[in-house]
C-alpha cells in the first residue's frame, strides 16, 4: 500500500520487468523525482518478505536522504500494508518504527539505511545479503568499493545501483556501461517507428515521433536491451516523460530554460559530455624532469625525505608507493611504484627495503585499508627512526591536520585542492614524462564534481572505478607531511 492505496502499476508497465528480471546486479539510472526511490524501496521490502533473515544494506549520501527514504518510502509501505502488519510483523507497533535507520520483520529480515556522505567508517565489517547504493552518482568510487565488501560473505551477493546521470565518467554510468542498457522504447501507432527518448521527442505539449511527427504515448512502449551480453547486469533508464501524470508543457518549460547538460541529466537520465578536471595534461608534463629517472638511489642521510603509501584493496585498487626530497617549497618526486595485487607480505619487505635504502625519515601512509599494515610498518621502521603518520580523509570542518593519537584527519577536497594548485604553480617535480605516465594518469583521472552537502552545495572529486587515482593520494599524503614536518627539518 502507498498513501492509503494498492500500490498497482497499470499505467506503468515499464515497472514490471525492473521487479521481474532475474539479474544479481540492477542498474536504475534515472531523472530527477522519478519513482527510482520508490521501486528500490518496494523491491527490497518483497524481497525481505520472500527469503527469511535477509539482509538489505541501503546506503545514501546524506542522513537527511536517509530518514527521507525510511520515513517516506519504506516505513509508509511497511506500516500500512495489511498484508505485512498480518504476517511479517509480531510486536507492538513500537517495533516498526522505533528506529528510523534500522528495520526488521518478523521473519528475521532487516533492512539498515546508512549515510556515506565522506567516509565508509561506520559501514565498514556490516555483514549483508544486498546492498543498495542510492544517490550514486554523489558518492565517492572508493567508498562504494569498500561498501561492496559488506556482501562477499553472502550466498546471495545482490547490488543495486540507482542514481541520475552526470557525466560519463561518473560511477553511475560505469555500472551502466556494464549493464544490459534497457530503453524504453515508444511505438508510434501511425507509422511504427520505435522512438528512442530524448530531447528531440519533446514538443510543447506532448511526445511526438520522429519520424512522423505523430503523437505518441510513453505507456505505448517495449524495454529493448542495447547491450545484450550483459545478462548479470540488468540496468534500466527511467526519464521523467515517464512518470504517470506528467505535464509535458513543464518538461518543455525546462528545456527552453534549462542548460541543455542539466535536461539532459535531471529529465532524461542522459551523462552530459566530459566532466572538468582539476589539472591538464600539458600542466603535468610542465613538471616532469626529462633528466630524472623513475629509480631507487640512495639519498642523503641529511635531507628530509618523505613516502607516501596508498594501500590498495587488490581487487580495484594496487598499493602506490612514492618517495619525494623536500627541498625548500619544492617537492621532488624520486621514485613511484605501483605493486600488482599479489603478496602483501612480500610487498611490505620490498617496501621497507626501499624505504631504508632512501633514507625515508617521514612515511605517510593511509590509515583505512592499511590498519594492519600500517602496525607492521611502524614496528619494523621504529628502530631505525623513521615516523610512521597514517593519514585519513575525513569530514567536514577539519581545514588543518589534526592528530587524533594515532592518525592524522585530513580534509580531503581542501587537501587536494591544495595538491592541484602545487602542480599548477610547478612547485612539485616529476621524473621524465615517459615513465611517469602511467602515474601520471591516475592524476587526470580524478574529475570535479558537485553534489548537495549537509545543507550546502559542496565540489568534490572523484574518479571512475576502472580509472585509478592512487598514485594521486599517495602524493596528497606527500604534500601533507611537508607541511606538517617541514619546520623539523629546515
Ligand atoms: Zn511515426
Amino acid at each position: 500500500m502507498i498513501k492509503g492505496a494498492p500500490y498497482n502499476l497499470k499505467d506503468r508497465k515499464y515497472v514490471e520487468a525492473i521487479y521481474d528480471y532475474p539479474a544479481r546486479e540492477l542498474v536504475l539510472k534515472a531523472g530527477r523525482q522519478s519513482e527510482k526511490s520508490s521501486i528500490i524501496a518496494c523491491k527490497a521490502i518483497a524481497e525481505m518478505c520472500m527469503i527469511p533473515f535477509f539482509r538489505v544494506l541501503y546506503v545514501t549520501l546524506s542522513g537527511k536522504q536517509v530518514s527521507d527514504f525510511s520515513n517516506d518510502k519504506v516505513h509508509n509501505v511497511l506500516m500500512y500494508s495489511p498484508f505485512i502488519r498480518k504476517h511479517y510483523y509480531s510486536g507492538s507497533k513500537g517495533d516498526l518504527i522505533k528506529r528510523i535507520t534500522d528495520k526488521s520483520l518478523s521473519n528475521g529480515s532487516h533492512i539498515a539505511m546508512r549515510s556515506a556522505f565522506r567516509t565508509a567508517e561506520t559501514i565498514r565489517g556490516f555483514s549483508a545479503d544486498e546492498v543498495i547504493f542510492d544517490e550514486t552518482q554523489s558518492l565517492l568510487t572508493d567508498n562504494i568499493l569498500i561498501i561492496k565488501e559488506c556482501i562477499s560473505r553472502s550466498k546471495y551477493q545482490w547490488t543495486v545501483y540507482a542514481g541520475t546521470a552526470r557525466t560519463s565518467d561518473n560511477p553511475i554510468e560505469y555500472y551502466w556501461q556494464r549493464s544490459t542498457q534497457f530503453e524504453w522504447l515508444i511505438k508510434c501507432e501511425v507509422c511504427g517507428h520505435y522512438n528512442y527518448q530524448d530531447e528531440t521527442i519533446l514538443r510543447p505539449h506532448n511526445l511526438a515521433c520522429t519520424k512522423c511527427n505523430s503523437n505518441i504515448d510513453v505507456r505505448n512502449g517495449i524495454w529493448v536491451a542495447r547491450n545484450k551480453d550483459a545478462t548479470d547486469v540488468a540496468g534500466f533508464r527511467l526519464t521523467q516523460y515517464m512518470l504517470s501524470g506528467v505535464d509535458y508543457s513543464k518538461l518543455w518549460e525546462k528545456f527552453q530554460t534549462y542548460p541543455i547538460t542539466q535536461f539532459r541529466n535531471e529529465v532524461l537520465a542522459l551523462p552530459s559530455d566530459a566532466a572538468m578536471r582539476p589539472v591538464t595534461v600539458d600542466e603535468l608534463i610542465a613538471c616532469c624532469n626529462p633528466d630524472r629517472r623513475n629509480e631507487v638511489v640512495e639519498l642523503p642521510m641529511e635531507g628530509f625525505t618523505i613516502a607516501g603509501i596508498d594501500w590498495g584493496t587488490g581487487t580495484q585498487s594496487f598499493t602506490v608507493l612514492v618517495v619525494a626530497t623536500i627541498e625548500g617549497e619544492k617537492v621532488n618526486v624520486r621514485f613511484a611504484k605501483r605493486f600488482p595485487a599479489g603478496d602483501p607480505l612480500k610487498d611490505l619487505e620490498e617496501i621497507i627495503n626501499i624505504l631504508t635504502l632512501m633514507h625515508v625519515k617521514v612515511v605517510m601512509p593511509d590509515w583505512g585499508f592499511g590498519f594492519i599494515a600500517n602496525e607492521e610498518l611502524a614496528r619494523k621502521l621504529r628502530d631505525l627512526n623513521v615516523f610512521v603518520a597514517p593519514v585519513y580523509y575525513t569530514a567536514g570542518s577539519v581545514e588543518v591536520p589534526k592528530w587524533d593519537g594515532t592518525k592524522y584527519k585530513v580534509n580531503r577536497t581542501t587537501s587536494l585542492a591544495q595538491m592541484f594548485s602545487a602542480i599548477k604553480k610547478r612547485e612539485i617535480e616529476f621524473f621524465n614524462w615517459n615513465e611517469f605516465q602511467t602515474y601520471g594518469n591516475d592524476i587526470l583521472h580524478i574529475y570535479i564534481d558537485e553534489r548537495h552537502g549537509i545543507g550546502r552545495q559542496e565540489i568534490f572529486y572523484n574518479h571512475s572505478p576502472d580509472k585509478p587515482d592512487d598514485f594521486a593520494h599517495a602524493l596528497n599524503y606527500i604534500l601533507i607531511g611537508k607541511l606538517l614536518f617541514s619546520h623539523r627539518f629546515f
